[in-house]
């Protein structure tokens, strides 16, 4: 059984026994709020790693109270559900209050090993129903949605990268009407619920909407209880108040500065950058219409609706996670004296930015460390690979093959999308393999290591955008096994899995323009 100790709820201020009607707040931050059962509920599939960090087994897992408390029918003993309040600039813009729309907490559990190893999870059932920030929206996910999430905060976790994580995925047997491409021409689609686990949900936005709305009080709380509860490790509280803030903050940045690192490293894409998307403890969070890079293409963005102003394409995430930085600090600077203290925790993004990036980038080229010039070498390349439409995953796969004795173009074959390009871009990658040669003997290391450590920093299996999508088309004719496939996969995705070369194959021609392949809407 689950262990709830909701400290969330025990702490801060919130509404409780109130009916479920879509409202404007103030001076909380979380309404209690019921989940709406659903028809008939099925575990389609669950992460072992999350189940055994909560303390659950497989029959636990399989057990019919635990299928129906992670479809909403049921409520767990402990288990107290509420949704939050948060605001967020989306686009760019300040969007007022949004909070937890289809998002319900069940609480937080913590496990055997107990809250002073840090086992404290938040859980969320998302797709569970409306709540009072639903905002016209009925508070559901579609399958398709669910799938996407499920599997990519997982693979995620299986990278190295600081995400939520998914817990369960179930098919609850009613179906949601949405218009995929916003076109008029909405459809029924299956439903289905996430059960999402982290150690904190909170936001950007928890924070901004309290200083758009001048409750400083209660901002000032929020902060003291997330350095408290979700900051433990940094020890700030012995520190003084004004000082506590700044040094929280930075840490903050940092976090957000290496988790877009990572980002950038992998070619992940998360395609809905507002501030109400951003943890606050620099973990990737709200999987909606991400991809991932196929042909190397930094203004490419998977979200139809950012199509035209790309604020969220690829290249630009880290500059959009520094801007996300920027509003959270405007909305702490109303309870801090000192303004200038926390722009300089920003500096702590730039600077920490910086050094992650050489790090990675000289570990992905296989160099033990960052030269002065590596950045116009890898510059060039970029630049290349974008003319000549370079597979992202399997240049760098392939990179890690190249004999610096002697660099032959044909080993990169296998990541160019088209004959002609390669063709027409030959010479220019064999001047840029001989210089790059040249770079690798600098290093005077062993072939074999230089081999070992690139794969181990660029992987061999990511979420491609139509393997999800082939896994949604067959879990949407009621067959989810390439669900739990793929999960199986990319648990080890820096490691050649034998057998499962089709997981690693670019993307086929048939994907390009396909819709969820190539591109995706917020319409989940
Ligand atoms: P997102 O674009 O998914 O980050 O969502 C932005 C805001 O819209 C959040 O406040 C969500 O809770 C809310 N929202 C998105 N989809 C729904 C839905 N189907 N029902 C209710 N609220 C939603
Ligand atoms: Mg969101």
């Amino acid at each position: 059984m689950l262990n709830f100790d909701n400290r969330f709820l025990r702490e801060l201020p919130g509404e409780t026994a109130l009916p479920n009607m879509v409202r404007q707040v103030s001076n909380i931050v979380w309404s209690s709020v019921t989940p709406t059962p659903v028809t008939a509920p099925r575990l389609l599939a669950y992460s072992p790693e999350v189940a055994s960090s909560l303390d659950l087994d497989d029959a636990a897992m399989r057990s019919p109270s635990m299928a129906a408390a992670l479809a909403g029918n049921a409520i767990l003993p402990g288990s107290v559900p509420y949704a939050t309040r948060y605001g967020g600039h989306q686009f760019g813009n300040w969007a007022g209050q949004l909070g937890d729309g289809r998002a319900i907490y069940l609480g937080e559990v913590v496990n055997k090993k107990g809250e002073r190893a840090g086992e404290r999870y938040e859980l969320q059932l998302k797709g569970a129903g409306r709540t009072p920030y639903s905002r016209g929206a009925d508070g559901r996910a579609v399958l398709r949605s669910s799938i996407r999430e499920f599997l990519c905060s997982e693979a995620m976790h299986h990278l190295g990268i600081p995400t939520t994580r998914a817990l369960s995925l179930v098919e609850t047997g009613d179906r949601v009407v949405r218009d995929m491409f916003y076109d008029g021409r909405p459809a029924a689609e299956s439903g289905a619920i996430i059960c999402r686990v982290a150690p904190s949900f909170t936001r950007f936005g928890h924070f901004e909407i309290l200083a758009a709305q001048g409750e400083l009080e209660l901002l000032k709380t929020l902060v003291s209880f997330t350095v408290d509860r979700d900051f433990s490790d940094l020890n700030l509280a012995d520190k003084m108040p004004q000082e506590r803030l700044p040094a929280w903050f930075s840490e903050v940045c940092i976090r957000t500065a290496k988790m877009v690192a990572e980002w950038m490293r992998v070619g992940f894409v998360h395609g809905v950058m507002n501030t109400d998307n951003m943890s606050i403890l620099g973990l990737t969070i709200d999987y909606g219409p991400y991809g991932w890079i196929d042909n190397f293409d930094p203004g490419w963005t998977p979200n139809t609706t950012d199509g035209e102003g790309k604020r969220y394409c690829f290249g630009r995430q880290p500059e959009i996670a520094r801007w996300n930085l920027e509003r959270l600090a405007s909305a702490l600077a109303t309870i801090h004296a000192n303004g200038d203290a926390l722009s300089e925790c920003l500096d702590k993004y730039d600077e920490t930015y910086s050094n992650e990036s050489a790090r990675i980038y000289a570990g992905k080229f296989g160099f033990t460390d960052w030269h002065d010039g590596d950045a116009t070498l890898i510059g060039d390349v970029f630049a290349l690979m974008q003319r000549a439409e370079v597979d992202m995953t399997e240049f760098f796969r392939q990179l890690a093959q190249i004999d610096p004795a002697y660099p032959a173009v044909e080993v990169l074959r296998g990541a160019f999308y088209v004959e002609a390009l390669f063709q027409q871009h030959r010479a220019s990658f064999v001047d840029w393999l001989t210089r790059y040669a040249r770079r690798l003997s600098q290093d005077n290391r062993l072939t074999a290591a230089r081999i070992n450590s690139m794969n181990q920093l660029n992987p061999r299996y990511v979420l491609r955008n139509y393997l999800a999508q082939q896994a949604i088309d067959r879990a949407e004719q009621g067959d989810a096994s390439m669900v739990t496939e793929l999960l199986d996969v990319m648990r080890n995705p820096y490691t050649v899995q034998a057998g499962r070369e089709a997981f690693s194959a670019i993307r086929p021609d048939w994907a390009r323009q396909k819709a969820g392949c190539s591109m995706l809407s917020c319409s989940s």
